[in-house]
């Protein structure tokens, strides 16, 4: 059962807890904090805590800052990274306006109605996230490398391993947290992870990546190592994705099961697909909305680059893993975990609940190798291509209004001039590689 205010009271008293922590993420998911003392517990369940929405990046501007914090008490835990005297917690906000209405700009907001409308239609999204990431040295001055733990060369000296350790941590930390972990293991590249829990409904899985992503970075921290999720740190080497396995139920049963398909795939599961192909570009902003997250969408290290879908190999962009039954799913292999993913899901499921309602059939699967066949063949297919670059994702999430109206107006508007500032920053740089390649040569 959900746990009540009532419940974070009482648990609040039990567990000695002295601080907590009311968070809530920016519209690019950076997650914040408004720090009170248990006194203020009631005030803050009350919802009649305030702070300055003008002081976080794509919110309000000062005329108008006021925001109010509603704490979702379901998201009510204790750090346990933290002394037991004293304890500190956290809870997880949703944010509102002077005048009670909810806050549009609230990423975990946008979420909320796109599932809301999908369950209206009596659907509720399910999501399996598989964050990836890096472990990195810290300098001597504890500024963070791209040295990693269990590279030869320079840090040789130090324990292979380090990382692993540091993995283990994580893992027991978060399971303290109430997360169920279903798998942990190194990755493909050197100092790479992934740490896999299990899946559960789209908004208590936003929650959890983003706790996720701060849980790992804080115990990094504590065992003198620098986790990052950026998307591509490191040239020649895998990046980190953010796979997203995604189901609906109908009446407790898994929507995207019908066992009397010969594949074992419904309708709603080939319309949903159809959805999330359809938008995919424009969606790409929103799942890979940095410079670097379009480093990794190159071919060559398993990321996906071209718009197709299979049950049989791993490299598409959408793959069905081959379990049936309650486990029917579809696993989108295109988001990296630099991505909001409230926002990352909303307009997921605002794609795939669309390609339902409008019985979008998506083409046929492709169950060769994308990358082995020539561009010719690929046009034959009618086999398209993620964007290459922000730049490229931002113009067509300019172009799509479905996922335009996932996001609503104001983050809508905040993210694209954040995102083409960002792209233009980037633009007039001056690249190591083009010294490389031009200095000596003009
Ligand atoms: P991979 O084979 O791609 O490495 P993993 O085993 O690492 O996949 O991760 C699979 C993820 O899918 C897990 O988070 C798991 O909980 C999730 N998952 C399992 N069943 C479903 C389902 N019906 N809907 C959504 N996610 C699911
Ligand atoms: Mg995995
Ligand atoms: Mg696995
Ligand atoms: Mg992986
Ligand atoms: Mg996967």
């Amino acid at each position: 059962a959900k746990l009540t205010n009532d419940d974070v009271r009482n648990l609040a008293k039990e567990l000695g807890v002295k601080f907590i922590r009311l968070q809530f993420t920016d519209i690019f998911g950076i997650l914040k904090n408004v720090a009170i003392t248990v006194e203020q517990l009631d005030k803050a369940l009350d919802g009649e805590l305030m702070f300055d929405g003008s002081s976080i990046e794509g919110f309000v501007r000062i005329e108008e800052s006021d925001m109010y914090l509603r704490p979702d008490p379901s998201t009510f835990v204790v750090f346990p990274w933290k002394p037991r005297d004293g304890a500190v917690a956290r809870l997880i906000c949703d944010i509102y306006n002077p005048d009670g209405t909810p806050f549009e700009g609230d990423p975990r907001y946008v979420l909320r109605r796109a599932v809301r409308e999908a369950g209206e239609m009596g659907y509720t999204m399910n999501v399996g996230p598989e964050a990836e990431f890096f472990l990195f040295h810290v300098d001597s001055d504890g500024r963070p490398t791209t040295v990693t733990h269990d590279r030869a060369g320079y840090f040789d000296l130090t324990p292979v391993d380090l990382g692993e350790n540091a993995r283990r941590d994580m893992v027991l930390t978060l399971e303290q947290m109430g997360f169920e972990i279903e798998a942990s293991h190194h990755e493909v590249a050197p100092g790479q992870h992934e740490i896999d829990f299990k899946y559960s409904d789209a908004l208590d899985i936003a929650d959890k990546i983003v706790t996720f992503k701060f849980v790992v970075r804080t115990i990094a921290q504590r065992h003198g190592l620098h986790a990052t999720f950026m998307p591509k740190p490191i040239f020649g080497i895998a990046g980190s994705g953010m796979h997203l396995n995604q189901s609906l139920t109908k009446g407790g049963e898994n929507a995207f099961y019908d066992p009397a398909a010969s594949d074992g795939l419904s309708k709603d599961c080939l319309y949903y697909i159809g959805g999330l192909m359809k938008h995919i570009k424009a969606i790409s902003a929103i799942t890979n909305p940095t410079v670097n997250s379009y480093k990794r969408l190159v071919s060559g290290y398993e990321a996906p680059v071209y718009i197709a879908w299979s049950a049989h190999n791993r490299s598409p962009l959408i793959r069905i893993p081959a379990k049936r039954g309650a486990s029917t799913r579809i696993e989108l292999r295109s988001p990296d975990p630099s991505c909001n993913p409230y926002l990352a899901l909303a307009v997921c499921l605002k794609a795939g609940i669309s390609g339902i309602k409008n019985r979008i059939m998506p083409p046929s699967p492709c169950n060769r190798n994308i990358y082995e066949m020539t561009p010719d063949e690929r046009k034959e297919h009618g086999i398209d291509s993620l964007p290459e670059s922000l730049n490229e994702a931002v113009r067509e999430l300019s172009r799509d209004e479905l996922i335009q109206e996932a996001l609503g107006e104001h983050v809508l508007n905040r993210f694209i001039e954040a995102k083409k500032i960002e792209w233009d920053r980037y633009r007039i740089q001056v690249h190591p590689w083009e010294i490389e390649e031009y200095l000596t040569k003009f």
